[in-house]
C-alpha cells in the first residue's frame, strides 16, 4: 500500500503565513502586536529546545515574546509571585511555563496559577473544562494541532474509531475528549489506551485512526495496526546517530519503516505533530490578543 504523509512543517508553514497575514492586519488597523511569555526554569536540554521553538515561530509571525528564566532553586512561592505579576501586565497576552518543573513545584499550582484568560496551553482546569463541555476554551496545543492536521488533509473523523494511547493531560486525555465531540473535527467512536490496559493490540487493530502519545520508543509495530489506517506519531525520542551532524536523531513512538506501509496516512518524525504543536500555540495566542475566548 502506498502511503502519503501528513506533513506538519509544510503544513505548519502554511498557518504561521496565514498568521502573519492576521498579524499585520492588526497592526494596520492600530492594534497591538500579540505577546507571549514563556517561562523556563532550569536548563533542560529538551525544554530549552521547546522554548527556542516557540520564541522563534513567534518572531517568525510578528508577534512580541518573552523569555523569563529562572535557575532551578527558585522556590514554588516565587514562580507563582512572578505568574501573578503576568497575570496583571496588561502588555502580555499568553503566558507559558514550560513543563516539567523541578521537583519541589508543583506543576498543578503552578497552571492554575495562570489566569485561564491567558493560559494559551490550555492546561488550567477551567480551559480544561470548558473544553469538555464545548464551550470556547483554549486548547491544548498538541491536539488541536492534530485536529488542525487531520482537517487540512480532510481526514474524516466521523463515524471513525479512533483509538489513543496515552492519557497525559497534555495530550491523550484532550485528545480522547475532541475526538468524541459533537462537532466536526469529532463525531468519532474512540478507545482511550493507557499503561493498565489489556488486549492492547486488539484494539489497536480495530483502529481507523490511531494515535500514539505513550513515550517509548518504536512501541507501535506493524503487527498492531490494520490496513490503512491513518497513524498520528506524537512521539519524540532523542537518539544518538553517527549518521547526522549533531550526533543525534529524533524517533517517534512508532517504527516508522515498518508501520507506514500497511497505512493509508501517517506523521513523520520530525516534520509532524511537532510542527503543528508550535503552530497551535501560536493560534492561542492570536485568539488571546483578540480576546476571542474570554472576550
Ligand atoms: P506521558 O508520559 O505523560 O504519558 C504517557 C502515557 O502512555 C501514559 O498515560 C501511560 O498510561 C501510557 N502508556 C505508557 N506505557 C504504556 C503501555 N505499555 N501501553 C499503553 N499505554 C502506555 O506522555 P505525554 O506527555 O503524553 O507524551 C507522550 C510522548 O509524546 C512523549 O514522547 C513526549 O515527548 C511526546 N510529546 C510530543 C509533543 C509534540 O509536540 N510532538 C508534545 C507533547 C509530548
Amino acid at each position: 500500500m502506498s502511503y502519503q504523509l501528513l506533513d506538519g512543517k509544510e503544513t505548519s508553514k502554511q498557518i504561521k503565513a496565514e498568521i502573519a497575514e492576521k498579524v499585520s492586519q492588526i497592526i494596520k488597523n492600530g492594534g497591538k502586536q500579540p505577546h507571549l511569555a514563556a517561562i523556563l526554569v532550569g536548563n533542560n536540554g529538551a525544554s530549552e529546545t521547546y522554548v527556542a521553538h516557540k520564541t522563534k515561530s513567534c518572531v517568525q509571525v510578528g508577534f512580541k515574546s518573552s523569555l523569563i528564566r529562572f535557575d532551578n532553586d527558585i522556590s514554588e512561592c516565587e514562580l507563582i509571585e512572578k505568574i501573578e505579576e503576568i497575570n496583571k501586565n496588561d502588555d502580555i497576552n499568553g503566558l507559558i511555563v514550560q513543563l516539567p518543573l523541578p521537583e519541589h513545584i508543583s506543576e498543578d499550582k503552578i497552571i492554575e496559577s495562570i489566569i485561564p484568560e491567558k493560559d494559551v496551553d490550555g492546561f488550567h482546569p477551567t480551559n480544561v473544562g470548558r473544553m469538555t463541555v464545548g464551550l470556547p476554551a483554549y486548547i491544548s496545543a498538541t491536539p488541536k494541532g492534530i485536529l488542525e492536521l487531520l482537517k487540512r488533509y480532510n481526514i474524516k473523523t466521523s463515524g471513525k474509531h479512533c483509538v489513543v494511547i496515552g492519557r497525559s493531560n497534555i495530550v491523550g486525555k484532550p485528545m480522547s475528549i475532541l475526538l468524541s465531540q459533537k462537532n466536526e473535527t469529532g463525531n468519532s467512536t474512540v478507545t482511550l489506551c493507557h499503561s493498565r490496559t489489556k488486549n492492547l493490540k486488539e484494539i489497536t487493530l480495530q483502529a481507523d485512526i490511531l494515535i500514539a502519545a505513550i513515550g517509548k520508543q518504536e512501541f507501535v509495530t506493524s503487527d498492531m495496526i490494520k490496513d490503512g489506517v491513518v497513524v498520528i506519531d506524537v512521539g519524540i525520542h532523542r537518539v544518538k546517530s553517527d549518521k547526522t551532524k549533531s550526533g543525534w536523531k529524533l524517533k517517534g513512538d512508532v517504527k516508522f519503516d515498518e508501520v507506514a506501509p500497511k497505512c493509508s496516512y501517517i506523521t513523520p518524525v520530525p516534520g509532524g505533530v511537532g510542527p503543528m504543536t508550535i503552530v497551535s500555540l501560536l493560534q492561542n495566542t492570536l485568539l488571546a490578543a483578540k480576546k476571542e475566548i474570554y472576550g
